[in-house]
């Protein structure tokens, strides 16, 4: 399994991080260790003075997909989770800066926080591209994106991918963030909403 992460999805993140919006898809990979154990607790790493959490739709692809067309591109999946990408931002912003990956920044253990509830779209009844999502740092919303903002929509971005990787079962794909994102501080207590429905909740150490 792997995880497909966009970056860069919502141009009003890309422009509260002072990046330009991109013309075409931005993605890197988080491995299979990176997911945050169930009902687990995430330990802020010591070599980071700055992780930022960052909520998003994830969607779960449901078959091998590879070269799909745009036509076929609904089929690739059928529900949707979230999840959230934690980064180090201090330590991504000096391998921006070298121009380096970004995985020492993204990759890590526990970075990948992935709903273990995943809904799916018929019994939401709505477009993949018309849904709400929220994140609450001590009840206090901090992050509300709506699906209808992504730059690239999902099936866009099954398209792009699958030219480049082949898409397996059970692949997970982090569809971006909206505006919002901040530090994570011990003792923070995290919950993720979709559609109303609680999603997620970690607890920060
Ligand atoms: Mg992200």
């Amino acid at each position: 399994m792997k995880i497909i992460c966009i970056g860069r999805n919502y141009s009003d993140h890309a422009r509260e991080l002072d990046n330009e919006v991109p013309s075409e898809p931005l993605f890197f990979l988080k491995p299979e260790s990176s997911v945050l154990h169930k009902r687990h607790a995430f330990y802020i790493p010591e070599w980071t003075s700055d992780v930022h959490y960052e909520v998003e739709l994830v969607v779960k692809i449901l078959k091998r997909g590879k070269a799909v067309l745009e036509k076929f591109a609904s089929r690739y999946y059928c529900e949707v989770g979230l999840g959230i990408d934690f980064t180090a931002r201090d330590v991504q912003t000096e391998l921006k800066q070298a121009g380096h990956p970004w995985e020492k920044a993204k990759a890590f253990d526990g970075s990948a926080v992935v709903s273990e509830k995943f809904i799916p779209l018929n019994e939401l009844d709505k477009d993949i591209q018309d849904l709400r999502f929220s994140l609450l740092i001590n009840n206090t919303e901090v992050q509300l994106g709506h699906t209808s903002d992504m730059i690239f929509s999902v099936n866009e971005l099954i398209v792009y991918l699958s030219k480049y990787m082949t898409l397996k079962t059970g692949d997970l794909l982090f569809t971006g963030t909206p505006a919002g994102v901040g530090r994570v501080v011990a003792g923070d207590k995290i919950t993720g909403f979709l559609e109303g429905v609680q999603m997620l909740s970690v607890n920060v150490k």
